[in-house]
């Protein structure tokens, strides 16, 4: 065991979190479950998360015969909703092709939807104590920063090198501690913007506490200046009751909810092509506008308000939507603009 390794373990012994819900009765549905929650999420926010898809879902097999529908509203808020549905799919390959028990080899689970080599790598050495290195964000903080490594992880070269020096310190024993004490350590101690040196189990290694220059590590993703687009969400609403289109499952809100989109003001030509005269619209409203950010673009949307007469027959002959009741919601997964204006609309429809 490198000294490393060795001083990671005596500091998670006396400070490493052994409370989190998925580190309870482990299994590797519980831990596969948490690994792709927290890709990109917060430990606090997942809790409530985790604790509410162990309830409905207590096992791969009950996630594997679930309704997509299901799933994503049960992940409704969390966002990064293409890790739901890979969630689903690899729980039907883990029913249909592996009689419900997770693959033990690291290259059939790595292969998997949505489960990279680190997810792989942080079930199978924290179930199965199999000793292979992860390397999520938390843990690529504390090796870029110990070791001085230089550049964006993002970029292959970079990567590469965090990998080396994350093998080499994997032990071969306590490999399930080790992993959680690397994630606790990137989340506690070598914190982003103000990591906590002189509480550090490792500082007498880490290179860049060395140079004083900690927050150069990791290196930031090549700035890009990020496009805006415009859409316009037509709300129909009618009986206490609003319109909603399933869109398709890639692409953006994948398989979600949402309003019919529009890509310009001209509402009346939309309510043309529904068939829908304006004397079946009881009052039309524009209301607040508001942008909501992707990873490559922000969207400004401005929701229009369109209170019906009668409901326009188009709208019920298509199937890819429905009449979501405001007062006795369905159980769907809906895109998160769509959740807030859903919750405020009743503001609006006084
Ligand atoms: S000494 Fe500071 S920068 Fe280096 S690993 Fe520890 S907390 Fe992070």
């Amino acid at each position: 065991m490198t000294p490393f390794a060795n001083q990671i373990l005596t500091w998670y012994q006396q400070y490493g979190r052994k409370h989190l819900p998925w580190q309870q009765d482990k299994t590797a549905y519980k831990v596969w479950l948490s690994e792709i929650m927290l890709q990109q999420t917060q430990v606090a926010t997942v809790i409530p998360y985790f604790e509410r898809f162990l309830e409905q879902f207590p096992d791969v097999n009950s996630l594997a015969k679930a309704h997509i529908d299901e799933v994503l509203h049960l992940w409704t808020g969390l966002g990064y909703y293409a890790r739901a549905r890979n969630l689903h799919k690899s729980a039907q390959i883990v029913a249909d092709q592996y009689n419900g028990s997770f693959p033990l080899d690291i290259e059939e689970l790595n292969a998997l939807p949505g489960i990279g080599r680190s997810t792989a790598g942080a079930i199978l050495s924290s179930v199965f104590n199999q000793p292979h290195p992860i390397l999520d964000g938390n843990v690529k903080r504390v090796l870029a920063r110990c070791n001085a490594i230089d550049g964006w992880p993002g970029k292959k070269v970079v990567e590469n090198a965090l990998w080396a020096v994350a093998s080499e310190h994997t032990p071969d024993k306590r490999v399930d501690e080790y992993n959680q004490a690397m994630m606790d350590m990137g989340a506690m101690v070598c914190t982003r913007s103000k990591p906590k040196c002189s509480l550090c189990p490792v500082s007498e290694h880490c290179v860049a506490f060395k140079q004083q220059n900690q927050t150069d590590y990791p290196g930031k993703k090549p700035k890009k200046e990020k496009p805006t687009k415009q859409t316009w969400f037509v709300i129909l609403h009618h009986n206490d009751e609003v319109w909603l289109e399933q869109r398709p499952s890639s692409g953006i809100w994948g398989g979600l909810h949402c309003f019919p989109e529009q890509p310009n003001a001209d509402i009346q030509h939309y309510l043309q092509t529904l068939g829908c005269s304006e004397g079946e619209i009881n009052n039309a409203k524009t209301l607040i506008a508001f942008k909501h950010t992707f990873s490559h673009y922000h969207l400004d949307i401005t929701p229009v308000l369109l209170n019906l007469e009668q409901v326009p027959s188009l709208v019920m002959e298509q199937n890819q939507g429905l009449w979501y009741n405001l007062s006795q919601p369905q159980k769907l997964g809906l895109a998160a603009p769509v959740k807030n204006l859903l919750a405020n609309l009743k503001y609006d429809l006084t």
